[in-house]
């Protein structure tokens, strides 16, 4: 239809926007993941890499310093739940996932891949390589044995398209900012 707005997000752009935006609220000050699980282009779920419920973010060991003693108590991953997982977590209970597909700010580890072929998922879409290539790769022949896709995304310019975004709500506080200001001093 004619004038239709040209720079809207397309829908994968604006699913590993989510992704990325979600990370954000992640306490793990080196690796913080989102994902979004989709179907039919529709968010059935969100999550992030974080502690369990009723586990105070506060108290976990964020800086992992029981990695060269072996103290499981001092290392971060034996309380941390990965994105992936915490998005099915976070599904109602008895989603049909068959033709879904989740969206990761990261490749996946292979515990994820086996919890994600074991839902019926049928593609994951990710933004960036998972840097440990063993595990990544590991965690690609188990989706592919499984017969998931998995591939990265080729979607480009994510950045500039959120600096966009970033520009648009930055404009729209200063207005706020002003009409309360006159607010103010129309009561004086
Ligand atoms: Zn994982």
């Amino acid at each position: 239809m004619p004038g239709k707005r040209e720079n809207y997000l397309s829908w994968e752009e604006y699913f590993l926007l989510i992704c990325l935006v979600s990370r954000e609220r992640s306490k793990d000050p080196r690796t913080q993941v989102g994902a979004v699980i989709v179907k039919n282009n529709r968010v059935l779920a969100i999550g992030y890499n974080g502690t369990p419920r009723g586990m105070t973010d506060d108290e976990m060991p964020w800086n992992s310093l029981g990695e060269e003693t072996g103290d499981l108590f001092q290392i971060k991953n034996s309380f941390v739940i990965h994105a992936e997982a915490n998005a099915l977590n976070n599904l109602p209970l008895g989603t049909d996932l068959s033709e879904a597909t989740m969206y990761i700010s990261l490749s996946p580890c292979s515990e994820c891949a086996k919890r994600i072929a074991q839902t019926g998922i049928t593609k994951v879409i990710y933004f960036q390589e998972y840097k440990q290539t063993a595990q990544a790769n590991l965690a690609k022949y188990i989706l592919q044995k499984a017969g998931v896709e998995c591939v990265q995304s080729h979607v480009t310019g994510l950045g500039e398209k959120l600096m966009l975004i970033g520009e648009k709500i930055f404009l729209e506080e200063e207005k706020q900012k002003k009409q309360v200001q006159k607010i103010l001093y129309r009561k004086h």
